[in-house]
């Protein structure tokens, strides 16, 4: 996957201004106050400078929890969708939150098959991806940037916080439990330069931290809300606001190690292969063979891959340190071009 760069931020601006058209496609304009993104010449109202956040590819607007704009429908191609597709566009955009299925897609009179090269194609990410995109927008859209972010889920009332918990809970597929003694977990969004990415956060420890298209992630969030009995909340706590500083100094090549507390519960062998991943120093890898023997467990090297994998806590669990035994990259849930990205950070040099 190539890192795409944007133009420099005066001149974006300036094309939002005047909505110049020759930058569709360039970029893509996300108002942090509404909660939905643009292409730079969309018809609609001007959003104040301030408000906006620039992103380079729609699927990373997407990505960040937020909905595509109705009037300039950014995540279209230029020309029209054939007919064949509309009804299904329309049923994604009547209910986002729905789980899709091959028959449900061939309920519509579509062919799933069809669908699934046409996304591809047109918006270089598969139909899953998409929906997943649009589900986790729903539940994200709540969100609000910086420390404003609890005040804007208050701002709008108990509906709001009442309407997160339903999309999360469509997005998690997890009713909260009614249980009273409920960790509370926080969650948000973190802009990193590999992408967004979701974390979540009791008041005293980090819980999660995965990129926001991730496949797994509806996955780690269920499985976490069973674990921790949680029920979740958008905003950000201290704990929160330190991950994200420490992570913009790791991503600065700034910082080695990180000091933020985890919680990371699960089986005790996932714990054990956990652990043994926080030990691997940065900028090194291990094989999965190498953890597997050093935790006493030499022949379970296709358990410790997948406790690697179910790792709910990227970067600060460095999971992606591990390698196959030719030390060749083998899988990673981001995508290997970011495990690729992640060991390039930690094998650099520090910055001071
Ligand atoms: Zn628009």
């Amino acid at each position: 996957m190539k890192t795409l760069t944007l133009p420099s931020h005066t001149e974006m601006l300036q094309a939002v201004q005047n909505k110049n058209a020759e930058y569709d496609g360039v970029f893509f304009t996300a108002v942090k106050t509404t909660g939905v993104f643009c292409r730079p010449n969309c018809p609609a109202r001007r959003p104040l400078p301030q408000n906006i956040e620039f992103y380079a590819k729609a699927r990373d607007a997407l990505f960040a929890g937020y909905r595509p704009c109705k009037r300039c429908r950014p995540l279209e191609p230029r020309d029209q969708p054939p007919t064949w597709l509309k009804p299904l566009l329309d049923a994604i955009d009547e209910d986002p939150a729905r789980r899709w299925t091959d028959q449900d897609i061939r309920a519509l009179g579509v062919e799933p098959g069809r669908v699934r090269r046409w996304f591809q194609k047109h918006y270089d990410m598969t139909f899953h991806a998409y929906s997943r995109g649009r589900r986790l927008g729903l539940a994200l859209g709540r969100i609000r940037h910086g420390s404003s972010v609890t005040a804007a889920a208050f701002d709008h009332g108990y509906d709001s916080l009442a309407g997160f918990h339903e999309a999360f809970t469509k997005l998690v597929g997890v009713a909260p439990s009614t249980a009273r003694t409920q960790t509370q977990v926080v969650i948000t969004r973190i802009a990193t330069p590999l992408g967004p990415m979701i974390a979540g956060a009791s008041d005293t420890a980090v819980c999660l931290l995965e990129f926001a298209d991730r496949r797994m992630l509806e996955t780690q969030l269920r499985r976490m809300t069973q674990r921790l009995q949680c029920r979740l909340t958008p905003g950000t706590n201290e704990v929160l606001d330190q991950l994200a500083s420490e992570l913009e100094e790791y991503f600065a090549g700034k910082r080695r190690t990180f000091a933020s507390p985890l919680m990371a519960p699960g089986t005790e062998f996932q714990q054990t292969v956990w652990k043994a991943l926080v030990e691997i120093p940065s900028g090194e890898t291990e094989s999965y063979g190498a953890l597997a023997r050093r935790i006493g467990r030499p022949t379970a090297v296709r358990a410790v891959a997948r406790a690697n994998g179910d790792n709910r806590i990227a970067i600060l669990i460095p999971c992606h340190r591990v390698v196959g035994s030719d030390g060749k990259l083998t899988g990673y849930g981001g995508g290997l071009w970011r495990k690729q990205r992640l060991l390039e950070i930690e094998q650099a040099p520090l910055h001071h």
